[in-house]
């Protein structure tokens, strides 16, 4: 029997091909109560909506902050645009020779690098062009330390999950989600939408602001030559009229890219070696918030009275012929309100991510990564706290907010 064992394992690795195969390890997935249920219930304090990159920042906070969190992600893993689309080079966690956004994000950014010893830039040098200072980090390795945290944190994902009806009750929302195979009703105090187009506050039918034309999105690819995660840049494929609206139109964003894609690799008859699995989307629905960023706002670099985080980066808007960073003078550091983040005249809702309440120029800065971390952090520290003492963000001391926040590692407008 063990010989007939040993044998069967021997052939299977050598192949009948004669290739090698790669030995199997084993794991075993774990137990989901009422698996098997058509239809379940959810009580909890903070539902974060979109497991991207600022959402999954948001959820470990509030998670962190004591409340029970879940985390409704409708793709197959956390990361949003940094590993699903790709975009795997966060930016900008220092301005003019200091770090000026850490906390949650810079935690986890920081971890994926050492453990995939590669190399963080030096924040004490200020770089001849911005992107110099962006962080490569390793995609496959970010959104599986992602889950650890989360997990750490108490925070449970629902993966394929997404929001069908949200419904105001006296103790805050109920929100009606459907999966492949399965529906939720979840209970909850506190919304934070970071699903990259205010997808809730859309469902809410509060107002939304979008462009006519919106910048391409791209399609991220490597041929020719291999893609090794964390140490190089990837080709790119402007896909102009990119859509994130909905279903349909991201199939054909995803449809056009992988096309030229499939041209290309037939016309310079070289390999394909990477293929991310979805377009990276640069600009779809802003919110309207309580207060409106300006491109003069951000320009200037104003200290908003209620700024809850830093951002930093070269005003970055891409059109169908290029772009042009316009980089931020000397000395400039923009700032981000907490009343940016609360879609108007609404409660118990946040938004974190590129769907921040912004004009069109001042967004196309403060949408990045490094930025988009601090504003989930923010969102998630407020809701927590908000969930806790029965209230809405908006009437939260603004100093509760910072020290938890600060206790949480993360820098404040004025701090350094
Ligand atoms: C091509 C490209 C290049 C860029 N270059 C840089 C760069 O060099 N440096 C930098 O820092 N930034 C860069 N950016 C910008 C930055 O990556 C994004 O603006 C930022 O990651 C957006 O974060 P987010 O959390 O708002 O959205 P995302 O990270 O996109 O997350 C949104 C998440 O919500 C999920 N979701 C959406 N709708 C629903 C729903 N209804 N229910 C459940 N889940 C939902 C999505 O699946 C996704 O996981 C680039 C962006 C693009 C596209």
């Amino acid at each position: 029997m063990k010989s007939n064992r040993r044998a069967f394992l021997q052939q299977s690795l050598t192949g009948a091909a004669g290739l090698g195969i790669a030995s199997t390890l084993h794991a075993k997935a774990a137990e989901v109560p009422d698996g098997a249920a058509p239809e379940i219930t959810a009580e909890v304090d903070v539902l974060v909506v979109g497991g991207g990159t600022a959402g999954t920042i948001a959820a470990i906070q509030a998670g962190r902050a004591g409340a029970k969190v879940l985390l409704l992600e409708r793709g197959s893993q956390l990361g949003g645009t940094m590993t699903t689309g790709g975009v795997a080079f966060p930016g900008l966690f220092d301005a003019w020779g200091k770090q000026i956004i850490a906390g949650i994000g810079w935690e986890l950014v920081k971890e994926s690098v050492e453990l995939d010893s590669g190399s963080l830039p030096d924040f004490s040098k200020v770089p001849q062009r911005h992107w110099q200072h962006q962080v490569y980090i390793n995609q496959f390795l970010y959104a599986i330390l992602a889950e650890e945290k989360c997990g750490k944190a108490g925070v449970e994902i629902a993966y394929y999950e997404f929001p069908q009806a949200v419904t105001k009750t006296s103790g805050g929302w109920q929100v009606d989600c459907t999966g492949f195979g399965t529906r939720r009703r979840v209970n909850c105090k506190q919304i934070i939408d970071c699903t990259g187009g205010a997808e809730v506050v859309g469902l809410l039918g509060l107002p939304r602001l979008r462009e006519e034309e919106r910048q391409p999105g791209s399609y991220l690819y490597m041929m020719g030559e291999a893609h090794e995660p964390g140490r190089n840049q990837i080709h790119r494929l402007y896909v102009h009229g990119a859509d994130s609206t909905n279903s349909r139109t991201v199939t054909a964003a995803n449809l056009t890219g992988r096309k030229s894609i499939l041209e290309q690799v037939r016309a310079k008859k070289k390999r394909l070696m990477h293929l991310q699995p979805e377009t990276g989307f640069r600009e779809s629905f802003r919110i309207e918030g309580e207060t409106v960023i300006t491109v003069n706002d951000y320009r200037s670099g104003r200290k908003f009275e209620d700024a809850v985080c830093n951002a930093f980066y070269p005003v970055d808007l891409h059109t169908k012929n290029g772009v042009k960073p316009e980089p931020l003078k000397r000395g400039i550091v923009p700032t981000i309100p907490l009343r940016a983040l609360i879609p108007k005249g609404s409660r118990n809702l946040m938004v974190a991510g590129r769907s921040v309440s912004s004009d069109r120029l001042a967004n196309s800065g403060l949408r990045v990564q490094a930025s988009s971390m601090a504003m989930g952090q923010a969102a998630g520290a407020a809701a927590a706290l908000a969930a806790k003492g029965g209230t809405t963000p908006l009437e939260l001391p603004l100093k509760e907010i910072h020290d938890l926040l600060r206790t949480h590692g993360a820098i404040l407008p004025g701090d350094v």
